[in-house]
């Protein structure tokens, strides 16, 4: 067991952590990021990554992710492989006790825990992820030009990845466990009038079926008619699970201001919560966009804030409520 205490400590080791590790190593304030059991995020578990700018080809989300770890380690960050299981933020110096034992104490800190898809845990699911089924129509919807898809969900996520499948794909059936949506109106709407999309309602995916020689492959998911209790298959390219997901914020409850969905808040343009030498970066914040470029420029913004703060304070500070923190922008 030992402490270890750093200027900036980094939970999370995402394209938010690893890029604000790599903004604050550059500022000299030798960063201490902390990566948690899925060292490199939602990211290791895809395969080609087409919209992450600086590659003419598509990039493994795992080799993508090992890229940005070796560029936080070269400028200087110490990447250790810890999970957190308990912070108090109230004081200062911030602790954070590792599973290891070790303690880690941090002037200031940069949340960057991530968020998680839900799954449905249907049989197929698992086997044919990343072959078929996906949870992010913007990161993979393109790989379906001229395919018939599915996104199962009634909520804004489902609606708005059904329009935008529309944009590659020849049929889109949103399947819905209900008989109505609760996506805003305005969304139902257009989904309703589009040419494209057909709804199957009252509907559970039992199954998603495929096959596996020459490779594994998704052909379509089974369903269960909730209002006759008969059951039928459809066929399918593509599945997008699109039922909500779950911020890694547990850890900081009760402790920071967060969303009624569970997302920690932020000011609007910056990563500042509800406490001043405490700053959240990418999907844990982030229940709009939730892409890796979007969770990097975050991460950015956060290292940025915090050496801002460091340098008008150095390390004699307390720690403070801020100025109530806003919802993120919709
Ligand atoms: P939501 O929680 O709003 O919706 C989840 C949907 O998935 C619901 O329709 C729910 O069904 C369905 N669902 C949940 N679990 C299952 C399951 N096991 N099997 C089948 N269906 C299931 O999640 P979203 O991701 O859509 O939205 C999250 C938040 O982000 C919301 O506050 C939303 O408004 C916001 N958001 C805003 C956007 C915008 O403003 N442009 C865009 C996207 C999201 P049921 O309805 O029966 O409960």
């Amino acid at each position: 067991m030992a402490d270890v205490t750093t200027k900036v400590l980094i939970i999370g080791a995402g394209p938010a952590g690893y890029t604000a590790a790599i903004y604050a190593a550059r500022a000299n304030l030798k960063p201490v990021l902390v990566t948690g059991i899925q060292p490199g995020g939602q990211l290791t578990t895809t395969t080609d990554v087409e919209n992450f700018p600086g590659f003419g080809v598509a990039v493994q989300g795992p080799e993508l992710m090992e890229q940005m770890r070796q560029q936080a380690e070269h400028v200087g960050t110490s990447i250790v492989y810890d999970t957190i299981t308990r912070v108090t933020l109230s004081q200062h110096p911030i602790v954070a006790h590792g599973d290891s034992g070790d303690v880690y104490l941090g002037d200031t800190l940069i949340i960057a825990t991530g968020a998680q898809a839900k799954w449905l845990g249907s049989p197929g699911e698992a086997e044919y992820s990343g072959y078929g089924i996906s949870a992010c129509a913007v990161c993979d919807g393109f790989f379906y030009r001229g395919k018939e898809v599915v996104v199962i969900g009634g909520g804004n996520t489902a609606v708005e990845e059904a329009l935008y499948l529309t944009n590659h794909a020849s049929k889109v059936t949103l399947i819905h466990r209900r008989g109505c949506l609760r996506a805003e109106p305005i969304l139902q709407d257009r989904l309703f009038a589009h040419p494209k999309i057909e709804v199957i309602w009252n509907a559970e995916v039992v199954a998603f079926l495929g096959e596996n020689q020459p490779s594994p492959r998704l052909t379509g998911v089974r369903l269960h008619d909730r209002t006759t209790g008969s059951e039928h298959s459809i066929t399918a390219d593509g599945a997008f699970v699109a039922i909500g997901h779950d911020p890694a914020t547990a850890l900081f409850r009760g402790q920071l201001d967060m969303t009624d969905g569970g997302y920690i808040k932020i000011a609007p343009w910056s990563t500042a919560t509800s406490l001043n030498n405490v700053w959240s970066a990418g999907d844990v914040s982030d229940d709009r966009y939730k892409q890796a470029v979007v969770a990097a420029g975050m991460g950015c913004m956060a290292a940025l804030e915090a050496e801002k703060f460091l340098a008008e304070r150095g390390s004699s500070f307390a720690t403070k409520p801020t100025a109530k923190v806003m919802e993120p922008a919709k």
